[in-house]
């Protein structure tokens, strides 16, 4: 079963199943996959990946990114070198581990045991294709920055929404309160987008009760209601 690794493909209905059915075929189609670091990819590993990702645009049917055009998995959590400026020209260089990373116009890579924990876990608010792809959805507007590209009353109010929740979140963590958005998600409004996108699917009565605009922006956003999903 070439969704077995998604839990939340159970929740959709016959025709959502459909719709995703469709949308995981082209997405698969259209994409250069590369398995890394000696990691053999699977159809499987394919469907668990564009499955999740169309998830995030089942609330636009027809709708299809574009981007990334390269979707590279690797085995483990890979090493990225970072370069962070010093002063005086120089800089320091190191190496970190990470999950996954997209960026404008680049490739998209992912662990691939992180992608199955995210898709075989859909309660604990975390899933590492969500969140990559939510930053693909934001810099559809060539700007990594919490914006996707909106319309209508969604793009009158997102700005004022999100201003004031990630204020409010930087808030609570100074003052050391239990948040639901976690850390992470103050590090800057991209990450807080990304963060929120994971929430809103995976923990979804929590982030209502909690955070009821920013629910309702992203609702309207994802043309989606993921409570009635979740029982
Ligand atoms: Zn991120």
């Amino acid at each position: 079963m070439l969704y077995a690794n998604f839990a939340q493909y159970e929740w959709l209905t016959v025709e959502e199943q459909q719709l995703l059915h469709d949308a995981v075929r082209i997405f698969i189609a259209e994409r250069w996959w590369e398995g890394c670091s000696g990691l053999v990819l699977t159809e499987e590993m394919q469907v668990t990946i564009a499955g999740q990702a169309c998830m995030l645009l089942l609330g636009h049917p027809g709708v299809y990114l574009g981007q990334p055009q390269t979707v590279l998995v690797y085995p483990a959590e890979y090493l990225a070198k970072e370069r962070k400026p010093v002063g005086g020209g120089a800089a320091v260089e190191s190496e970190s581990a990470r999950y996954g990373e997209a960026w404008q116009g680049g490739p998209m890579i992912l662990s691939w045991p992180a992608v199955l924990h995210g898709g075989q876990n859909p309660y604990d608010g975390e899933n590492l294709v969500y969140h990559e792809f939510a930053h693909v959805l934001d810099m559809l507007d060539f700007s990594a920055d919490g914006s996707p590209p909106l319309s209508g009353d969604l793009a009158g109010s997102w700005e004022e929404i999100f201003s004031r929740e990630h204020k409010s979140l930087i808030e609570s963590l100074r003052q050391h309160e239990p948040t639901l958005l976690g850390s992470y998600a103050a590090t800057n409004r991209a990450e807080f987008f990304a963060v929120s996108t994971e929430r809103f699917f995976e923990q979804p009565h929590d982030l209502r009760f909690m955070h009821p605009d920013l629910y309702h922006a992203l609702q309207q956003f994802y043309q989606q209601d993921p409570v009635t999903r979740q029982l």
